[in-house]
């Protein structure tokens, strides 16, 4: 198995390890296998058979075979199994013909769980098998929900520490309190005034600077990446659709071998290029339909072939779908169109903020693709109207990808606990008080434990610092 950068037209490979360790690669692109590794139908047929951590280990091992396959689930086994999680960790539940694929039963009550949990393990194993005796500080932009999982993952982990960067705006109060009362000896939290992409934006710089690079050198320390450049973090995802296949089979929903489609609510692009390669690699999914918030530069994208960045960035109520930049949309342009394209189209976003492709390469992606875009009131009302008819509660960010939904079943990715984003769930059923309180008794639904527990742990982070001022912050206090 082997790894190259999605800009790199010599195609100059890196193995598992390497490139898990590295993170993003040198010339700035983003390592992609060479090959994907394919499931063929006896082995879903023996998957049927196994639980979650299972599941994951077979699909990790396919991609990291170095790591090792009884030890990756001896690893997986620690990151999924309860109390990590819930018994079940990636349940599906069937309502209305829709498939929800309910990926919030983990620490921090979001998708993220599902690879942060299990990332952290797999860099540990990576750094070992390649003699790295340097400490691997973890530096992240989150739009809310990254940065608290990660920190999660990474807490106390020998041979890492952590810092995690997020925007002052668009963080709802559950989010900021969950970083603010992060435990760990080896976790530094920082806001930064400013929206997720001038947040990213910095970081990314961050890993390009030399002063940087040699400051960590000196303090034994080498920088790494937790946000879903790392390849290590997009293939765990991979996992939850062929456990959601296999489950959505068992329930009667569609037969073995029938392919649904499937809506995931998108911001960096990361869960549904998971899908997509899950679909390549011989999972029977349908059209992958990229939905949108108000921010619908990759709705526009999909309908148009232009993705154009030079827009206003808007506040939603789904706030980690409240990025511009799609980092992982890059590695679908290198599997689609390679990487002497890829490296253009790159340039060009840089340069310009934007760039176009061909009619020809936009058939290509739609023969794949739908999209849609859902505003903060549609949001509301798909929350309101499924739960008067259902009795399901959806968070803001399941609701706008519900708006994309085939009219058929569809297999839909629900990415965060409603207690996540309580306010506007409240709201939109038309409650006056918002808290997570006042949410249960109305909806006859449970507060998930760990967000209970962050009112009655103590604040220990509360540093805010300019957009300007975040290269300084990292090793000056
Ligand atoms: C991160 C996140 C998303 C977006 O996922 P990407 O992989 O970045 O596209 C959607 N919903 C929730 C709740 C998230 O935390």
């Amino acid at each position: 198995m082997k790894y190259y950068s999605t800009r790199d037209s010599e195609k100059k490979y890196y193995s598992a390890p390497e490139a898990i360790c590295k993170g993003l690669a040198p010339d700035g692109g983003l390592f992609v296998p060479a090959e994907l590794p394919l499931i063929s139908k006896k082995e879903m047929e023996e998957y049927r058979g196994y639980g979650y951590e299972r599941i994951a280990a077979e699909i990790l091992y396919k991609f990291f075979p170095e790591l090792g396959k009884a030890e990756i689930l001896a690893e997986c086994e620690k990151a999924y199994r309860y109390p990590n999680f819930d018994p079940t960790p990636a349940p599906v539940k069937i309502v209305d013909d829709n498939a929800f694929l309910e990926l919030w039963h983990g620490p921090t009550c979001a998708f993220k769980d599902m690879a942060l949990q299990i990332m952290p393990r797999l860099l540990a194993m990576a750094m070992k098998y390649c003699g790295e005796t340097r400490v691997a500080h973890i530096v992240t932009a989150t739009s809310g929900d990254t940065g608290k999982a990660a920190m999660e993952g990474f807490k106390d982990l020998e041979q890492t520490r952590i810092t995690v960067y997020y925007p002052t705006d668009g963080v709802s109060e559950t989010q900021k309190r969950q970083m603010a009362t992060q435990e760990g000896s080896n976790v530094n939290v920082i806001a930064v005034r400013g929206n997720f992409d001038d947040a990213q934006s910095a970081v990314k710089a961050i890993f390009a600077d030399e002063e940087i690079k040699r400051i960590a050198e000196e303090k034994g320390e080498f920088l790494s990446s937790a946000n879903s450049i790392n390849i290590a973090r997009l293939v765990p995802q991979v996992a939850y659709y062929v456990s959601a296949y296999i489950d959505i089979v068992k329930s009667g929903l569609i037969k073995d071998g029938e392919t649904i489609d499937v809506s995931v609510p998108t911001g960096n692009f990361g869960d549904i290029l998971a899908g997509w390669l899950a679909k390549k690699m011989g999972v029977p999914l349908g059209k992958l339909i990229c939905a949108s918030n108000r921010n619908r530069v990759l709705t526009d994208f999909f309908i148009t072939g232009v993705y154009d960045t030079r827009r206003p960035f808007y506040a939603t109520t789904s706030p980690s779908m409240d990025i511009l930049i799609a980092s992982n949309l890059e590695r679908l342009l290198c599997f689609s169109f390679g990487t002497e394209q890829t490296a253009a189209f790159m340039k060009s976003l840089k340069e310009d903020g934007s760039f176009t492709l061909t009619p020809a390469q936009l058939d290509i992606l739609e023969a794949e693709f739908g999209c849609s875009s859902c505003d903060d009131q549609s949001t509301a009302e798909i929350i309101k109207r499924y739960f008067d008819d259902f009795g399901y509660l959806l968070d803001t960010h399941t609701a706008a990808a519900l708006m994309g939904a085939s009219r058929d079943k569809c297999l839909v990715v629900s990415t965060a606990s409603p207690y996540k984003f309580a306010p506007a769930v409240a709201d939109a059923l038309g409650m006056k008080e918002k808290t997570h309180e006042a949410l249960s008794k109305h909806t006859g639904t449970q507060i998930p434990a760990p967000l209970k527990d962050i009112y009655k742990k103590d604040i220990r982070f509360t540093r805010v610092v300019d957009k300007a001022d975040i290269k300084k912050s990292l090793y000056l206090q």
